[in-house]
């Protein structure tokens, strides 16, 4: 439930969080289980997944599913590849694939990331990016963007000197958990600004909400070989059960991410489910309009209700509760009822905030029924 972000320029000394274990969220049966409720009175809204898989499952478990069970699945994993290639506008030989977002960066952090290096993270922005390179003992060089009042933007002044001592960049676009759009235009500042550096660092852009925005950094990779996106099926495509996700990239870079791929790491089931979805992208399309409208409600909803959301184009929002001990006192109140939101800790900058998923109506109806009876 808790997502860890640090709140001021911190350069932390290689390796420092390297024993650090990152946990999962809590499950439907630990949550029930402390709150005396049954697991299926649990509401997640703090996943930034999509509340229904509409009709692919069933779709592809009724025809198309003949895989080879009792075989490794295909280590090179064509069939994934190629729909992943054709829906992002890439060549076969410019993707690779993982068992999800996260896998990817950590095969990034893998490849681009020496004991002792450097991961330049703008802050607030997704954990993992953190999480991963302390487990590579980099030194970690956290960014803190703008403010609300500015959107959340990056802070280009603060960003652009610390380029040259960075092995890895990690840009959030759109950003988790603000929500806020990156423009392109910021990433392209970005990537020129590291082509002057006598040795570019990785930069890399996680689109693991590009369903949601109306722009793409892929078509960039032609101009900046240094630069890596990343892409999952665990949000609009609503498949976040089955761990998929790929990252796109000039050939050189996916060459690297090849060479630390472990051979097996998404089973036959998954990648056959991947690459149905990838190849009928309309319904995620379809799913990330749809969630956008019910969070224009829900939005407005939260607002009346005294939470205001800052603006979001993504499937959640991060509203302003108050202090800390409000927003602590407002996520224990909705656990009570079986509904998870995302909290933040006392040292992170969004202290005093949480972050709800947009699900369906009467499910967002059941968190509003809670905050103002
Ligand atoms: N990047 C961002 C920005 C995310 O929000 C998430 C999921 N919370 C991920 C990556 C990880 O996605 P996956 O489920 O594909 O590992």
């Amino acid at each position: 439930m808790t997502e860890t972000a640090s709140s001021s320029p911190v350069t932390a000394p290689a390796g420092a969080a390297h024993s650090q274990v990152y946990t999962w969220e809590p499950s439907n049966a630990a949550i029930a289980a402390r709150y005396g409720l049954r697991p299926d009175d649990v509401l997640r809204f703090d996943t930034n997944t999509s509340p229904v898989a509409p009709g692919l499952v069933e779709e592809i478990l009724r025809g198309l599913f003949d895989p080879t069970l009792n075989e490794y699945p295909d280590s090179a994993y064509a069939g994934l590849t190629n729909a992943a290639a054709a829906y992002a506008g890439a060549a076969p030989t410019e993707i690779v694939v993982g068992a999800g977002a996260d896998e990817l960066i950590d095969l990034v952090a893998k490849a681009f990331l020496p004991a002792g290096g450097t991961s330049v993270i703008p802050s607030p922005t997704y954990a993992m990016y953190g999480v991963l390179s302390s487990q590579r003992a980099a030194r970690l060089v956290s960014v803190p963007r703008l403010g609300p009042d500015r959107g959340f933007a990056l802070d280009l002044e603060a960003l652009l000197p610390r380029l040259a001592e960075a092995n890895v960049v990690w840009l959030c676009a759109p950003n988790n958990p603000t929500g806020a759009p990156e423009p392109l235009s910021t990433i392209a500042r970005v990537l020129e600004a590291t082509a002057v550096t006598a040795r570019p660092p990785v930069v890399v852009v996680d689109e693991a909400y590009a369903e949601f925005s109306t722009e793409t950094a892929v078509p960039l990779r032609d101009r900046y070989p240094n630069l890596v996106v990343l892409r999952t099926l665990s949000k609009a495509f609503a498949l976040a059960g089955v761990r998929v996700g790929y990252a796109i990239a000039a050939r050189q870079v996916i060459e690297r991410l090849e060479r630390v791929r472990p051979p097996g790491s998404i089973s036959t089931v998954s990648a056959t489910l991947g690459a149905a979805a990838l190849s009928n992208p309309d319904v995620a399309r379809r799913n990330a309009r749809r969630l956008q409208e019910e969070a224009a409600w829900f939005a407005r909803r939260l607002e009346e209700a005294g939470w205001p959301p800052y603006p979001s184009v993504t499937n959640f929002l991060l509203v302003r509760v108050g202090t800390h001990e409000a927003a602590e006192a407002a996520a224990d109140r909705l656990l009570r009822h079986g509904i998870v939101p995302r909290t933040f800790g006392p040292a992170n900058p969004l202290r005093g905030h949480l972050r709800l998923t947009v699900r369906t109506r009467p499910e967002n109806e059941r968190l509003l029924s809670v905050i103002a009876p």
